[in-house]
């Protein structure tokens, strides 16, 4: 499948990073709360053009306006609110206690701006991701190189054309690096440090592109959301939430439910609700706020879609809807009953508009299952006993769990986010998710007597081996 964009030249690529590291310098020496001043600043001007931000990213992904406004736009606010309100608690210098024999010497740990930050982001979420990971890079005193996905590059152009107008940051701190994989490889020539959202595939090569440089590496993988659905559980919420889960940014949510696990006691009538669901959404007008279905915004995804579906039909499922479009720009929803874990649609991660639905007899079974393959993003239980439903989450190995409820953990910014085995390494939000932005310094002010050695130090001898031995007992 051909470019939709011209890459970059490497030149290039040298450039702006060099441009960015010149502005970084500058960047730097502002204050904490002009910083935050700056990038409150920043959200401001953009919601003065709200309409205008929404239309961008409507145009260029066809994701229903409703959704654009709500996941990328007002989730985005939610990150700026969380990152702004907590930056000095989090970076501003932090007096440490020390053992009581090094009562003489105070001790601090400071947070240094790396640099400059990779930020290489994919296609589903093209404001939300970068736009969310820039604000906590730039509080914490770096500039940005950001490698959009070659399918998404007008909305990364447009925040860095809005940066630019409000004013409010140095020349070049935001740089916008186009073009395909090629590109992403050499911007992390130039970086850091790298925060990487995208498929495992590319998370490992960008992994080992990191080793090689020795730069901090975080990396925001693929799922394969298992929703595990109990004998008690409140069947109307559960149903919705997994068309909801599944069906929104056709199916394109790395956290979205992939996966149904239903215990056989429910099983039909959870399927029976699930079609009637299906059948309530609507392909709508581009435009309007009465659409639900949008399309896929990497035409390739359609290739997998299809690829998956063959595979469970050809395996023994029930597959209902799932028709491919003239155009080939889409697929409707498909729900695909009867699943097998031999299925790919219980193996991998589909990423578009496939739920599958797969009967167990005990929640034990559900949970093996869940557990089974190499991703460990999201996973959730549902059922009406809150304590066995938390009880039963903390035995999901992935990252992020809940209890009847889907997709909320990116909006709920003050919990980490990040996956469990190949779903990733590292985590945004939460407290870590400004701090991994800095170098951490450690310092130690000897504070008194002025002018005398500390006991550790030359000669050595019994006593003082005796008494150094007392005092680290002490603590
Ligand atoms: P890809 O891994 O294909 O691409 C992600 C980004 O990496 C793109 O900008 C891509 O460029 C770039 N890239 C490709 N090769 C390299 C390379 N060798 N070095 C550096 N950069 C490179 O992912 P998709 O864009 O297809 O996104 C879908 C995936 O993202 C799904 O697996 C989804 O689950 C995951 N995802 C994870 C999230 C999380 O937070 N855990 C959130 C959202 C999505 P280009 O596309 O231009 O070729």
């Amino acid at each position: 499948m051909g470019s939709p964009v011209k890459n970059l030249h490497p030149a290039e690529v040298v450039e702006r990073a060099r441009k960015a590291r010149e502005a970084q310098a500058v960047w730097a020496r502002y204050s904490l709360t002009q910083r935050v001043r700056a990038l409150r600043g920043l959200w401001a001007h953009l919601m003065r053009e709200r309409g205008r931000l929404a239309a961008v990213i409507h145009e260029e992904t066809g994701k229903p306006l409703a959704e654009v406004e709500a996941m990328d736009v007002d989730a985005a606010a939610l990150i700026l609110r969380h990152f702004t309100k907590n930056a000095h608690r989090l970076l501003q210098d932090r007096a440490v206690p020390l053992p009581w024999f090094l009562l003489n010497k105070e001790a601090h740990v400071r947070y240094a701006p790396r640099g400059v930050i990779a930020l290489v982001t994919p296609w589903n979420m093209p404001f939300l991701i970068p736009f969310g990971d820039m604000v906590p890079a730039l509080l914490a005193g770096n500039a940005v190189l950001l490698k959009p996905s070659e399918w998404t590059t007008k909305t990364a152009l447009y925040l860095a054309d809005r940066m630019r107008a409000s004013g409010l940051f140095p020349e070049g701190l935001l740089q916008v690096c186009v073009g395909d994989g090629a590109v992403g490889a050499e911007v992390l020539k130039h970086a850091d440090m790298v925060l990487f959202t995208g498929s495992t595939a590319t998370g490992r090569k960008v992994a080992a592109a990191a080793a090689e440089r020795l730069i901090p590496c975080v990396l925001e993988l693929g799922g394969n959301h298992a929703m595990i659905v109990a004998a008690d559980a409140p069947l109307e919420r559960a149903a919705k939430a997994a068309v909801w889960g599944r069906f929104a940014n056709s199916g394109q949510i790395c956290v979205g439910v992939e996966r149904c696990l239903v215990h056989e006691a429910v099983y039909d009538a959870f399927c029976a609700r699930l079609e009637a669901e299906v059948k309530t959404l609507r392909a709508g007008s581009p435009g309007t706020y009465e659409q639900d279905l949008g399309r896929l915004i990497f035409p390739g995804q359609l290739a997998v879609v299809e690829r998956h579906l063959a595979d469970a039909r050809e395996k023994g499922a029930r597959v209902v809807g799932g028709e491919t479009d003239a155009g080939r720009t889409t697929s409707s929803p498909a729900l695909v009953f009867d699943a097998k874990p031999g299925m790919l649609v219980m193996s991998e991660e589909t990423f578009g508009p496939v739920l599958s639905v797969m009967k167990v007899a005990r929640v034990d079974e559900a949970l093996i299952i869940a557990n089974a393959g190499r991703h460990g993003l999201a996973a959730s239980v549902w059922t009406r006993d809150l304590e066995k439903g938390a009880e039963w989450a903390s035995l999901l190995e992935a990252g992020l769990v809940s209890v009847n409820d889907v997709l909320i953990h990116y909006a709920a910014c003050s919990l980490p986010f990040g996956g469990w085995k190949d779903s990733g390494l590292g985590r945004r939000h939460g407290d870590q998710g400004l701090r991994m932005f800095c170098e951490e310094q450690s310092l130690v002010i000897h504070e008194w007597p002025a002018d005398t050695p500390d006991l550790w130090w030359f000669p050595y001898g019994r006593l003082k081996s005796r008494a150094l031995a007392f005092l680290a007992r002490l603590g």
